[in-house]
C-alpha cells in the first residue's frame, strides 16, 4: 500500500490512544466513576460527565453493526483504494467504533459479521487500528 494515506494526528486527549496502536494495543477509555466504556478518547465521560478515566485495552473482537463501500473517493488519497468497505464496528466491550474493514473478502462484508483487529501500517511507526472479518 502506498503510504500516501494520511497519518493519525494526535491531541492531548487521543495521544495515549495513537501511541497505544503504535504499541500493537486498541485501547478504549473506562469511566472510574459510572464504569462506562467509550470510544473515541474523550476527558469527560459522556455517561456521567465525571473526569476520572483511566485507558484499557480492548479485545479486538467486534461485529459489523452497519457498513458501506466507498466506490469514488472524496479525498484522492484514497482514489487508488476503491472500492473499500467502511464500518461501524460493535466492540466486544461495548463501544462503537468506525474502521475500514480490510482484506482480501472485505467486499463480502454483511451486517452481524464477527470481526477481529489488524494494524494498517501508515509509515515512520504510526498504526492505524481497522478490521478483518473472521466469519467467512
Ligand atoms: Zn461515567
Amino acid at each position: 500500500m502506498e503510504n500516501t494515506l494520511p497519518k493519525p494526528v494526535s491531541n492531548a486527549d487521543s495521544q495515549p490512544y495513537w501511541q497505544g496502536a503504535r504499541e500493537g494495543k486498541l485501547l478504549i477509555r473506562k469511566c472510574s466513576a459510572c464504569g462506562q466504556l467509550h470510544f473515541m478518547p474523550r476527558y469527560l465521560c459522556p455517561t456521567c460527565w465525571s473526569g476520572d478515566l483511566e485507558w484499557v485495552e480492548a479485545s479486538g473482537k467486534g461485529s459489523v453493526h452497519s457498513y458501506t463501500i466507498i466506490r469514488r473517493a472524496s479525498d484522492p488519497r484514497f482514489a487508488h483504494l476503491v472500492p473499500y468497505v467502511v464500518a461501524l464496528v460493535d466492540l466486544q466491550e461495548g463501544p462503537r467504533m468506525m474502521a475500514n474493514v480490510l482484506g482480501e473478502n472485505a467486499l463480502e462484508t454483511k451486517i452481524g459479521d464477527a470481526v477481529s483487529l489488524v494494524f494498517e501500517d501508515r509509515g515512520d511507526g504510526d498504526q492505524l487500528p481497522q478490521f478483518k472479518r473472521t466469519s467467512v
